[in-house]
């Protein structure tokens, strides 16, 4: 079923596998190389700078739109997940993306669908904090890339371990496919863009602009030769001595880019951080 094409423009919006494989085909016979950017929709600019970036390299940019209930391990996080249907189709008729795929969760898995384990970079991260949210995210990736067959894919660096981790699947089992990472877009106020930021009010925003200056002055304060485990002492004080009123910090750690491990630098390093305002969980990384 394709729900519509808008005369103003050729974006067009599919549910379900079998019309988007019509087109899937139809774009390979045409040698159109095609970019996959998977999203759970609340479409902003953080997504645009990946539907940009695949619009430059491909012919043809997809953009998946499906809340994954594999990837919540708290149901109250999925039911209070933003869901902004109309704009999302608006968003994508902006920024002249070709298609929206939203298919409906029995689509993605079936009755005795089975899903995969994560087995890269776990027990760090957002993997101690949010057990099996990993295993979702692969599950999910590893469907849209089976379904799509992309020639390239694109995910934000807000999500370090989520980039990292679907580096791995690829190299393993999609070597054809290229993955691209597009770093964080932020907003005026130095706020990494999120769905999620809807969900904070005013004056918690005022906390959290305070909170992401000041650890970004903290960051830009160390030399670039600081070892990586010398600097997470740091940082781990620097948190103690100021009091943010962020609720609760999941980890605040220094970690390698290349392989997420505390050896090393902190040139070849990202601070990355999980905490609360209020109850909403947020991820940012600040880059050296
Ligand atoms: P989401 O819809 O939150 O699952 O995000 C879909 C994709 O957009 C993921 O690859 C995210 O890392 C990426 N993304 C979300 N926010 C941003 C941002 N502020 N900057 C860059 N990429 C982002």
């Amino acid at each position: 079923m394709i729900l519509s094409q808008s005369l103003l423009s050729n974006m067009i919006i599919i549910k379900d596998i079998k019309n988007l494989k019509d087109y899937i085909n139809q774009y390979k016979s045409e040698n159109q190389s095609i970019g996959l950017v998977p999203t759970m929709g609340a479409l902003h600019d953080g997504h645009g700078a990946l539907i940009k970036s695949s619009k430059e390299h491909n012919q043809k940019t997809i953009v998946s739109i499906f809340i994954n209930p594999k990837q919540f391990n708290n149901k109250e996080d999925l039911s209070t997940y933003p869901i902004n249907k109309g704009n999302d189709y608006d968003y994508g008729i902006a920024n002249n993306v070709d298609v929206i795929f939203e298919p409906d969760e029995i689509e993605i898995y079936p009755d005795n669908f089975k899903s995969t384990k994560n087995i890269f970079y776990n027990n760090i991260l957002c993997d101690v904090h949010r057990p099996h949210h990993f295993n979702g995210v692969i599950t999910i990736v590893s469907e849209l890339l089976k379904i799509v067959s992309p020639n390239k894919i694109y995910f934000g660096l807000k999500d370090y371990q989520q980039f990292k981790i679907i580096e791995k699947l690829i190299e393993k089992e999609f070597s054809q496919i290229e993955i691209y990472g597009i770093e964080i877009v932020r907003d005026e106020n130095g706020l990494a863009i999120s769905s999620r930021n809807k969900l904070i009010n005013q004056p918690n925003k005022e906390l959290y602009k305070y909170f992401i200056k000041s650890i970004n002055q903290f960051v830009l304060s160390l030399s670039p030769d600081t070892k990586i485990k010398d600097a997470n002492q740091l940082v781990e004080k620097f948190l103690q001595e100021n009091s943010y009123e962020i609720k609760k910090f999941e980890y605040n750690e220094f970690r390698s880019l290349e392989d997420l491990s505390l050896e090393g630098q902190i040139k070849n390093s990202r601070l990355f951080l999980a905490f609360y305002i209020n109850t909403t969980r947020l991820i940012d990384n600040i880059k050296i």
